[in-house]
């Protein structure tokens, strides 16, 4: 019997709820939600990721700011930035939209925002504290996966996941995520060998590896949870994933579709983080 196709825009609209009932709580107390939201350069999906992310705030009720800045910006203004936003008090959360123009290191970036106001999750501390089990803020789209099989009810607790891919922003942090919840976590990559094999033993199979339809039907375990982060257009204009969905999902016994399943959750997570940073901000 084919897998059920996850819904991932009408788990991100629950939650979205849940969170604009969050915002009007604390604006009855005084607090407006603050996220700055820096753009550096003219990189055409980079600004469709920027203006999606203030219309997900303006729907919930959290203010942001969006600041463009021109393709020339040296790293030093780009820095002055951040230092700037870190210092202020009605910004709680700073994203940096990657990538970055090659003259600027984002390593360097990602360390200069202050790990309080870090709502990517992706500067060492937090990223650290997600590995020794101690989480604070969460990488988006990895904590939108965790966030699916936990609104579904899917135990993960003993499971066998595989996670496919090994980048700071997905793969690692989402391996980290399924271990805290008990789950016997995998991580393949592009060195790994007999990948199939592999991918067969998942429970839960998360992918993100960005090649379209790179995990087929014969890869997965029958009634698998497959989670497919990809987000890949071909040259037909159309959006796939990572998995080809049409053969995994005659295995599967749930799988997220691309677009409306892995994606919406993230910018979802997004604004769970800007609030969870208001815990941090200095009083
Ligand atoms: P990266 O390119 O940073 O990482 C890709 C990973 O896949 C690497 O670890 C790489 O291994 C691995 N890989 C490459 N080829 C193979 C192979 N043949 N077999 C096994 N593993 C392989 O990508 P990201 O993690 O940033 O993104 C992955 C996908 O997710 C992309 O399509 C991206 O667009 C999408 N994405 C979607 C988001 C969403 O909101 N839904 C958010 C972020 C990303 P190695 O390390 O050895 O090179």
């Amino acid at each position: 019997m084919p897998g059920q196709v996850i819904d991932g825009k009408a788990i991100a609209l629950k939650l979205r709820e849940a969170i604009m009932e969050r915002v009007k709580a604390l604006k009855s107390q005084g607090i407006l939600p603050g996220l700055a939201v820096v753009l550096v350069g003219e990189d055409p999906a980079s600004q469709v990721y920027v203006g999606h992310k203030a219309k997900a705030c303006q729907e919930v009720g959290i203010k942001s700011e969006v600041m463009k800045l021109p393709a020339s910006t040296s790293e030093a203004e780009l820095l002055a930035l951040v230092e700037k936003l870190n210092a202020r008090p009605d910004i709680h959360g700073i994203l940096v939209q990657l990538p970055l123009p090659k003259h600027i290191h984002e390593e360097k970036i990602i360390l200069a925002i202050s790990p309080d106001k870090d709502v990517d999750g992706f500067h060492p501390l937090n990223m650290g504290q997600l590995f020794i089990g101690s989480p604070r803020l969460v990488p988006c789209t990895p904590y939108g996966c965790l966030k699916i099989l936990q609104e579904l009810g899917l135990d993960i607790a003993g499971k066998q996941a595989v996670v496919v891919g090994r980048s700071n922003i997905v793969g690692k942090p989402m391996a980290a995520l399924l271990l805290q919840e008990h789950a016997t976590v995998t991580i393949c990559h592009s060195r790994t060998r007999n990948l199939s094999e592999i991918t067969k033993t998942a429970d839960i199979l998360v992918v993100a590896v960005g090649k379209p339809n790179f995990i087929t039907g014969e890869m997965v375990k029958p009634g698998a949870v497959v989670l497919d982060v990809g987000i890949n257009r071909l040259p037909t204009g159309k959006l796939v994933g990572d998995v080809d969905f049409s053969s995994a999902a005659e295995v599967a016994g749930w799988i997220t579709p691309v677009p409306g399943g892995v994606g919406p959750m993230t910018i979802t997570m997004l604004l769970f983080n800007t609030l969870e940073a208001i815990n941090y901000a200095r009083k």
